[in-house]
């Protein structure tokens, strides 16, 4: 979907705001005797913030960077993004050759992905490999201690640079320790029995380097935290204060008073029970702003104003106290006076977690930068 820059509901994205986040979590984790090499997660869109305009802006603050597919380590590239690049998940085996002439970082997810990748019989030599570790997450990784030194094995055997391995938490967000701790043991045991040490070894999201900082080694991969939202989701207190970069506004653009009994929206859901206020605002499900946004509020002149109505795919109605005229500004994400709407409230409203409101914010949404 193409973004709508003539449309009056524009995401703003304070740059500067996700540099104050790296560095805040980087000083930090000096002032704990860490110094990690910052590989930070842009992956989906930066979270939806715009992964070319955000990977520029900390370029000098990184060492890599962190994508989860090859066609994002593309868009990097070809943005003149010099700067390492991990690919988090296993890719397509055939599609080696990219990672080769672009060097591109690849994750080796097995053994049995490794074999197949020098089963294609395309040039491997050379190719950047950080090997994955599945201490407890469950989804990619070898397993065992033999299926990683086979690995480390064959990498050597076909001139492959073991350049990297690592893990990822499960539960680093949350209050109990005991999976955590077990991910952490089992990762150890696989470090102290590996036949040899690569350049980077590494484990920690934002909540690991939040709340578990002695567990950052080389490379802090820092997603959440980067772009300001407490990757806990409220399970945990930030132990400082991060910067939330994304604000989403709009405007009325359409105001009318209507008299009780009159019907708002598909379905019409919402009966006026007397004369009441409505004003439209241009943004609907194909934005990502979706249809159990109803009864949600917005911010205008300061003011908390309900949904009301089925969010419709490109415009929602809202109940105001007065009218108001055609260009009023609509806050949805951010602060208007002395209110404020974050991304937390509407995930706690759509019962799900802060990254999945900003990752499904659609393209549509055009996107401005401060
Ligand atoms: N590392 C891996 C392997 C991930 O999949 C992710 C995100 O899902 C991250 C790091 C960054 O996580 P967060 O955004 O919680 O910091």
């Amino acid at each position: 979907m193409k973004p709508s820059p003539h449309r009056h509901t524009p995401a703003t994205i304070d740059l500067s705001a996700i540099r104050y986040n790296l560095i805040t979590v980087r000083d930090h984790l000096a002032a704990h005797g860490k110094f990690p090499e910052f590989w930070p997660a842009v992956k989906a869109n930066a979270y939806g913030h715009g992964v070319v305009k955000v990977a520029k802006a900390i370029e000098d603050l990184v060492g890599g960077y962190c994508v989860s597919n090859l066609d994002e380590a593309i868009e990097l590239r070809e943005a003149g993004i010099g700067k390492e690049i991990l690919i988090l998940s296993g890719i397509v085996p055939d599609n080696v050759d990219y990672a080769l002439k672009l060097n591109i970082t690849l994750t080796a997810p097995s053994l049995e992905w490794l074999k197949l990748i020098v089963s294609t019989g395309r040039e491997v030599a050379g190719l950047k490999l950080h090997l994955k570790f599945d201490s407890g997450m469950g989804r990619l990784g070898a397993r065992t201690v033999e299926e990683t030194n086979a690995m480390i094995d064959l990498m050597d055997e076909c001139g492959m640079e073991f350049n990297g391995i690592f893990t990822h938490f499960a539960t680093a967000d949350e209050v109990s320790q005991e999976i955590f701790d077990r991910q952490v043991s089992r990762f150890n045991n696989v470090l102290s029995k590996i036949i040899r040490r690569p350049k980077y070894v590494h484990s920690t999201n934002s909540a690991a380097a939040l709340w578990h900082d002695n567990q950052v080694q080389d490379i802090e991969r820092l997603g959440a935290g980067l772009y300001g939202f407490d990757p806990s989701n409220g399970s945990l207190k930030l132990p400082y204060e991060l910067k939330p970069a994304f604000s989403l506004k709009s405007e009325i653009y359409h105001c009318k008073e209507v008299e009780a009994g009159e019907t708002i929206g598909y379905g019409a859901t919402f009966v006026a029970d007397g004369p009441t206020f409505i004003g439209t605002v241009p943004i609907g499900y194909a934005d990502g702003w979706t249809r159990d946004m109803q009864g949600f509020s917005v911010l205008v002149d300061g003011k908390f104003c309900e949904i009301v109505g089925r969010v419709a795919m490109d415009q929602m109605m809202i109940k105001l106290d007065k009218i108001y005229p055609i260009g009023t500004p609509v806050t949805l994400i951010g602060q208007d006076g002395d209110n404020v709407i974050t991304v937390d409230n509407i995930a706690k409203w759509r019962q799900t977690i802060n990254y999945e409101i900003l990752c499904l914010l659609s393209d549509r949404i055009y996107r401005k930068y401060l």
